[in-house]
């Protein structure tokens, strides 16, 4: 009888065996995090959000625990390969969507713009045959990594288009021009070549165009997804434990064990609430944003523990101690709203004054 695997234990083996040796290269050098979203692709892991949503944020909590770089790299192409399955245009999902799962074909995203107040940077006007977009693109991570993304751009009304575009400094027929920055000089997750975008007068065609969302959508999507960032925030407070864990045996001192008993406590419990809260209209908007605010800050904690538990060694910029702090850095903000940013620095500042 032959007994197959879940895509999880797929995911915890390959992660463990060919991952974790090479974290510290991987979030780095944007070679060895090619090979290891590769090697993802290699296992059909590639769509798995867009084909079952609560499998795939245990692998987002899991894959964060072994490399902050790969897990944000994949889950743009996991975001896209979620947009494309969704699309009611029947082309470009038969053209890409058999080919994203093993990353025979790479895709990226940019429209977490769409949650800027005021003037949207990326506007979109209705021409004949398709849209005409101009503005400015402030994060698409991936670049030579992915040869695609999906832009977001927002229309008078407030309408959101989404469409297909390349991932390099184009011209299109008409003369319009997508320009890329080189990649951003980042403190945490180097290798994910995140870039920005100037984009002039570049033409969408229908047939580029995924999908159209209602004004207001990103804001009411982003209230709903509140949770979605808090499962690599959980993540990484677990590899922040691993590391205490590992000094507590290797350092005859006994603080370090009761530090990660107490630690692991608090994850384990605000890990079963997350879980507990995933379906919508079970636990209120309020109460989830305390959720995430809570993983937010158990990433702060745990990776700061790590620090702390490894000594002076963790100031070397090859210690796993240091690249799980910087990662907490990302978690704190990626997905930010205005809400989640309130609700991070309310919690920072609830405790009370005491030595
Ligand atoms: C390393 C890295 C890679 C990323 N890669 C991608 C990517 O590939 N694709 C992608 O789409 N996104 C990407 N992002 C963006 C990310 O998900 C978040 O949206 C981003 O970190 C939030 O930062 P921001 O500066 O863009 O925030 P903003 O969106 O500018 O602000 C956060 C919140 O604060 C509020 N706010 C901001 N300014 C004001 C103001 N002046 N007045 C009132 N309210 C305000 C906004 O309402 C918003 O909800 C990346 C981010 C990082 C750090």
């Amino acid at each position: 009888m032959t007994v197959t695997s879940s895509p999880l234990d797929i995911a915890e083996r390959y992660l463990d065996e060919c991952v974790a040796p090479q974290a510290n290269l991987i979030d780095h050098d944007s070679q060895a995090l090619q090979r290891a979203f590769m090697g993802l692709g290699d296992h059909a892991l590639l769509t798995l959000r867009a084909d079952n949503q609560v499998l795939f944020r245990r692998f987002q909590e899991t894959i964060s625990r072994y490399s902050g770089a790969l897990a944000f790299l994949q889950t743009q192409h996991q975001s896209a390969a979620a947009m494309m399955a969704r699309s009611p245009n029947k082309t470009l999902k038969e053209e890409y969507l058999p080919d994203l799962a093993r990353g025979k074909r790479r895709v990226g995203v940019g429209f977490s713009h769409l949650r800027r107040p005021g003037t949207p940077p990326m506007q979109a006007h209705a021409v004949p045959g398709g849209y005409q977009l101009q503005g400015f693109i402030p994060w698409i991570t991936g670049w030579t990594l992915f040869d695609s993304f999906i832009l977001g751009a927002m229309l008078p009304d407030g309408t959101s288009v989404f469409g297909m575009m390349p991932f390099e400094t184009s011209q299109d027929e008409q003369g319009g021009e997508l320009r890329l920055s080189p990649p951003l000089e980042m403190a945490a997750l180097t290798s994910t070549q995140t870039v920005t975008a100037e984009v002039k007068q570049w033409f969408l065609a229908d047939d580029q165009v995924l999908f159209l969302k209602p004004p207001n959508w990103m804001h009411h999507n982003s209230q709903t997804n509140v949770l979605h960032h808090g499962f690599f925030a959980l993540g990484c407070a677990r590899a922040g434990l691993d590391i205490l864990n590992q000094a507590a045996e290797r350092k005859n001192l006994p603080f370090l064990k009761s530090s990660w008993t107490r630690l692991d406590e608090e994850l384990q419990a605000c890990r079963q609430a997350f879980f507990e809260s995933e379906g919508e209209g079970v636990t209120s908007y309020g109460d989830r944003l305390k959720l995430r605010a809570w993983a937010i800050d158990l990433a702060g904690r745990c990776s700061y523990g790590a620090v702390a538990a490894s000594g002076g060694a963790a100031n070397s910029l090859n210690h796993p101690a240091q690249r799980v702090y910087r990662e907490a850095l990302v978690y704190a903000v990626s997905g930010q709203t205005e809400d989640v940013m309130e609700a991070t620095l309310n919690r920072l500042t609830s405790a009370e004054f005491c030595p």
